[in-house]
């Protein structure tokens, strides 16, 4: 059996740090061991050391942190091309950019380029596994997980059903975007390491009939995920009202469809009571918080605080392209400093454990990925703290571990991240051109898709829309 071995320092969690103090798991001088694309040992290197074969190498990260890959619970792979987008709040930017944006994958050719772009990035930035948003059609899907099977990634994604309040190059047919969502599902979910996601793009932007049909898919088929959005901004929260003038709240928009279980992962979450959060956590959903994206398009604070007092599962997403970076690091940072915002101090320990272990748990993904124990699946982030010589600076002085992670959490970006290991195998991109990203971009049919959209704007009841 052909075996790698990576030695660097062991960092990962084997419980909660909100539930306990002693769940931050060290071997300073540490060796993984891998093996078809597991970890087949794990352990001292001083112990380690003497079971490799005299023809295996250690790929020597000493100095550097070994973490288990990160794991964004909510992405768009077809917005990353909008991303940094001024706009004059978030209808503005839903159809001066992101619509223009999605509309571009009819194309087959665009949707393949995108998505190998897009798998780019999340390596470049230790990102292993993700839970992601596709555009409305069918290819968008088939794109992103043909691209993810062939680099043997653990990805969870959907095509977004949306058959209202959207323009018509982007509108399902009710019934016929459900079915479109089993046939990808009955090809895809289950192949390697992928699951497929039934994916409403968010309450207004479904009829009744769509969501009552995703939940009835979501019932009969446990087994997929659940992905949308929830109570993002007010604005989005009192028109869901309008739309749905019986429901008790824009959760139990979700939960009288059938959309509220666990496996169901819901973006954002903010604007919730306390009868939401229990009915929340009773259900054993997962709130995908997304701060950078929270911050950008101004839609409000998650109280970390109150979510967690509820018991509510929580995760991190970038939400690129409302988000403001693909990388986690930047998606923690954010974290913290919109805690602290509300008076909540929120530990490096906590957040780190909300981007691998906590995220692999509320996955179901329990012992395969998030963790760097023996026969898990070898997605594994190497950081460097000296990547940078503001980064070698300040950790030179760290004194602990805790202040290692928050520090690379604070100042780093991608720069940090030295190479991430996609089941065993060296995963980040060498010498991307900037150039050839642009390849697909047509800028002058996104002008003009932009400016009929723009042409038929209407603002929504309540004067609110969304964004995402
Ligand atoms: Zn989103």
């Amino acid at each position: 059996m052909a075996r790698s071995a990576l030695r660097g320092r062991l960092v990962d969690f084997v419980g909660d740090p909100s539930h306990s103090d002693s769940v931050l798991r060290v071997i300073d001088d540490g060796l993984l061991l891998i093996g078809e694309g597991r970890i087949v040992a794990r352990g001292e290197y001083g112990k380690l050391a003497s079971a490799l074969g005299p023809d295996e190498e250690v790929a020597d990260y000493t100095g550097c942190l070994l973490l288990p890959g990160f794991i964004d619970t909510h992405t768009h792979f077809p917005q990353l091309d909008v991303i940094a987008s001024p706009a004059d709040g978030l209808l503005d930017w839903l159809t001066q950019h992101t619509y223009p944006a999605e509309a571009r994958f009819a194309d087959p050719a665009v949707c393949e380029d995108a998505a190998r772009f897009f798998l780019d990035e999340l390596s470049a930035n230790g990102t292993t596994s993700a839970c992601v948003l596709g555009t409305v059609h069918a290819q968008s899907v088939e794109a992103l997980f043909t691209e993810a099977q062939a680099r043997g990634m653990r990805l969870v994604a959907g095509k977004c059903l949306m058959d209202r309040n959207c323009p018509p190059e982007l509108r399902d047919e009710t019934d016929a975007g459900v079915y479109q969502s089993v046939e990808l599902a009955d090809r895809w979910h289950g192949k390697g390491r992928l699951a497929y996601a039934i994916t409403p793009r968010f309450a207004a932007s479904c009829t009744e009939r769509q969501l009552k049909l995703a939940g009835e898919l979501a019932r009969a088929r446990p087994e997929l995920y659940v992905q949308s959005h929830l109570a993002e901004s007010e604005a989005e929260v009192k028109w869901v009202r309008e739309l749905f003038p019986r429901a008790r709240s824009y959760l139990d928009v979700y939960d009288a469809a059938g959309l509220l279980r666990s496996r169901s992962v819901y973006a954002h979450c903010i604007w919730l009571d306390g009868a939401d959060r229990r009915r929340f956590a009773q259900a054993r959903a997962t709130a995908a918080v997304c701060p950078t994206s929270n911050l950008f398009l101004g839609s409000g604070a998650f109280d970390f605080r109150q979510a967690m007092q509820a018991g509510m599962s929580i995760a991190l997403g970038t939400d690129v392209g409302g988000g403001e970076s693909p990388s986690m690091l930047a998606t923690m940072r954010a974290a913290h400093d919109v805690a602290r915002a509300r008076g909540t101090a929120l530990s490096a320990a906590q957040l780190y454990y909300w981007a691998t272990r906590g995220a692999a748990q509320a996955l179901g993904w329990d012992d395969q990925v998030g963790t760097l124990e023996s026969g898990a699946e070898a997605d594994v982030v190497v950081l460097d703290p000296a990547a940078t010589p503001l980064l070698a600076r300040r950790t030179a002085a760290a004194e602990s571990v805790e202040s290692l992670l928050f520090a690379l959490m604070v100042l780093g970006d991608d720069r940090v991240v030295r190479e991430t290991f996609v089941a065993g195998r060296p995963s980040k991109p060498r010498q991307r051109l900037a150039s050839s990203a642009t390849s697909a971009v047509d800028s002058a049919r996104t002008r003009e898709l932009s400016r009929r959209f723009m042409g038929r704007l209407r603002t929504a009841p309540g004067g609110g829309v969304l964004k995402p």
